[in-house]
C-alpha cells in the first residue's frame, strides 16, 4: 500500500512540474502561477472547478478565495475535510480578468486532468460549474443543456481509462453570489460524498 502511494506521489509530482512550466496555450502568458491541484491522492471524490481566479493565481492553490471558503464550509458541514478529497480545475492557469476559458484552452489542458484522474482514480468526480460539467459529461457523450438540467445526478463515464461517476453541480461562486443556490450545492455534494442525514441548516 505504501509503495503504491509513493508511486502516485511521484507521478503527481512529475505532472505538477509539467503543469507549472506548461506553455501549451496562451494562458501561460498572463498567469503568475499555474494551479495544478491539491489533496489526497487516495481520494474517493475529486472536485473539478473551472479555472483559477486571482487568489489562486497568486498562491498556486485551487479554491482559496471566497468561493473556496464557501466550499470548505460546505465540505466541513458534511463532515469532510479538504485533505480527504482532491481539488483541481479544468484549466490550470487563470484566464485574464477571470473570463471564461476558451474551447482551445480547455482542449490544450484536458490531458492534465485526464492524467490526474488516472493517478488518483477516484470513484466520483464532482463537476463544479458548467465548463467543468460540459467537459466531463462529454466523455460519456452526454449532451450538455445547462447546469440546472444535469446537476445532482450521477453519470457513469470513462476518463483516462478510469470509470467514474460524474456528479455535476453549481459552481461555489454561483452559490456565493446567490445564497438561494446554496442548498443545491450542499445537496449535490452530499450525494457525491455519500453523506446522509446532515441538516443543511446546520451550516448554511
Ligand atoms: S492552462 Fe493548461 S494548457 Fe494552458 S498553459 Fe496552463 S497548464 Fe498549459
Amino acid at each position: 500500500m505504501a509503495a503504491i502511494s509513493m508511486g502516485k506521489r511521484e507521478e503527481m509530482d512529475v505532472l505538477e512540474r509539467l503543469i507549472s512550466s506548461c506553455r501549451k496555450c496562451p494562458l501561460h502568458m498572463s498567469r503568475r502561477r499555474a494551479v495544478p491541484g491539491e489533496g489526497s491522492l487516495e481520494a474517493r471524490v475529486m472536485l473539478v472547478g473551472e479555472a483559477p481566479g486571482e487568489r489562486e493565481d497568486e498562491e498556486g492553490r485551487p479554491f482559496v478565495g471566497q468561493a473556496g471558503r464557501l466550499l470548505n464550509e460546505v465540505l466541513s458541514g458534511l463532515g469532510v475535510s479538504r485533505g480527504e478529497v482532491y481539488i483541481t480545475n479544468v484549466v490550470k492557469c487563470r484566464p485574464p480578468n477571470n473570463r471564461d476559458p476558451e474551447d482551445a484552452e480547455v482542449e490544450a489542458c484536458r490531458p492534465y486532468l485526464e492524467k490526474q484522474i488516472q493517478i488518483v482514480a477516484p470513484r466520483v468526480v464532482v463537476a463544479l460549474g458548467r465548463h467543468s460539467a460540459r467537459l466531463l459529461l462529454g466523455y460519456g457523450g452526454v449532451r450538455f443543456r445547462g447546469i440546472m438540467q444535469v446537476r445532482g445526478r450521477a453519470y457513469r463515464v470513462r476518463i483516462g481509462g478510469v470509470d467514474v461517476d460524474v456528479v455535476p453541480t453549481i459552481h461555489p461562486a454561483a452559490a456565493l453570489y446567490n445564497p438561494r443556490n446554496r442548498p443545491l450545492l450542499v445537496e449535490d455534494l452530499r450525494r457525491a460524498l455519500g453523506r446522509r442525514g446532515t441538516d443543511i441548516t446546520d451550516f448554511l
